[in-house]
């Protein structure tokens, strides 16, 4: 698979392609990549590239209303909330979003739950007083916490939890409660991936390069009545309502990523939606975990009903193994199956666009490497 002599150029059109288990920027449907490889010289006649479009003008501004159209459907937004495209990736919102939603009071409420957390929660600490609401470390990360765990704050501006731990592996599988004070969600890396009621967050927010399309676009969705009063020395382009008013585009939004973003929504509408692709992803992590939990060779170590469907972390039962598991899994087309340094062992992101043959592959060697080495 992956020692074809050629370079990626002569290759036939999606044949020979890794399955790339990266958490990220990860796997996009070749379906997608196809149609941008069969409009990238000249876009439906227009004598141009996307990528040399103004972004003014009535081209790349038809693309762009229609990505959001596309996106709006899949997640039914409803009319009370602004769909915004921006950039500086997931974590340009971590400070977007104080300086956004504290609207003059000085707390907000962050649960943590694992590395991303925490990074969202060291940037809030800039603009304001945090009070962990709910915190998984004392278990290294391994579950979300329950709801009747938390300890909110009266005065908080809102609550702010990562839906989805990449690294860790642990996703929130119900809807937190928090009453009239605004929920806000990074889901970056499990955004689309199913349904979801849009209608209970104040603000969500995804980079791009897991479940969306390519770095460089971060996707934020925000109840309009919260947004317009900003901390003093906020830049305009990080203000959430000038964006809104000038439909994402008060400078050169990343025309590209943009448009592959919509390529990206076609694929999952012609796929039945959110509710289709729902059932795929939930028959890939069956896959993986049913196995994984069939034997004690590998161990993911994730209470059972927090388990995230995107991203599922596991360790061999002897580290000593790992370089060779890694290196064969390699030579087979199984790419990027390294954990994040900060949890070691190997982790299998399996987001929409992963095939089911994808995990089928992973398994089957899987299963083969631990008869080789029990
Ligand atoms: C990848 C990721 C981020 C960081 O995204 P950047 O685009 O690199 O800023 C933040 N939060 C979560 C949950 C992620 O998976």
């Amino acid at each position: 698979m992956a020692t074809g002599t050629g370079t990626a150029m002569d290759r036939p059109s999606g044949a020979q392609r890794i399955y790339n288990f990266g958490a990220g920027p990860a796997t996009m449907p070749v379906e997608v990549l196809e149609r941008a490889q069969a409009e990238l010289v000249n876009w439906h006649q227009a004598g141009l590239s996307v990528m040399e479009m103004s972004h003014r003008g009535t081209e790349f501004v038809a693309i762009a209303a229609q990505a959001e159209a596309k996106l709006r459907k899949l997640l039914a937004v409803p009319a009370t909330h602004e769909v915004l495209f921006l950039q500086g990736g997931a974590t340009l919102q971590f400070a977007g979003v104080p300086m956004n939603l504290l609207r003059g009071k000085k707390k907000a409420d962050y649960v943590n739950t694992g590395e991303w957390s925490k990074k969202a929660i060291s940037e809030a600490k800039k603009f304001c007083e945090v009070n962990v609401a709910a915190s998984s470390e004392d278990r290294n990360f391994t579950y979300a916490p329950k709801q009747s765990t938390w300890k909110l704050s009266k005065d908080a501006a809102y609550v702010h939890y990562c839906s989805n731990e990449t690294i860790g592996g642990v996703e929130f599988h119900w809807t937190p409660e928090t009453g009239d004070v605004p929920l806000v969600a990074d889901m970056s890396s499990h955004i689309l991936s199913k349904p979801l009621d849009v209608s209970k967050y104040g603000l969500i927010y995804a980079g791009a390069q897991k479940n969306i399309g390519p770095a460089g676009l971060v996707l934020v969705i925000a109840r309009a009545d919260l947004l317009g009063e900003v901390v003093a020395g906020t830049p305009n382009v990080m203000n959430y309502k000038l964006q809104s008013d000038a439909d994402s585009m008060l400078n050169t939004p990343p025309t590209f990523s943009v448009y592959l973003a919509g390529l990206t929504f076609d694929w999952l509408l012609a796929r039945g939606g959110l509710e289709g692709i729902a059932k795929v992803n939930a028959h890939k992590a069956a896959l993986l975990y049913d196995y994984l939990d069939g034997q004690d060779f590998y161990s993911n170590p994730v209470d059972r009903e927090d388990r995230s469907l995107m991203n599922v972390p596991f360790r061999l039962r002897d580290d000593k193994h790992d370089a060779k598991f890694l290196e064969l899994a390699e030579a087979r087309g199984l790419s990027q199956l390294k954990g994040h340094r900060s949890v070691g062992g190997m982790r299998a992101s399996i987001y929409n666009a992963m095939p089911v043959e994808g995990v089928e592959a992973l398994v089957a060697f899987m299963q083969e490497f631990a008869r080789a080495h029990a």
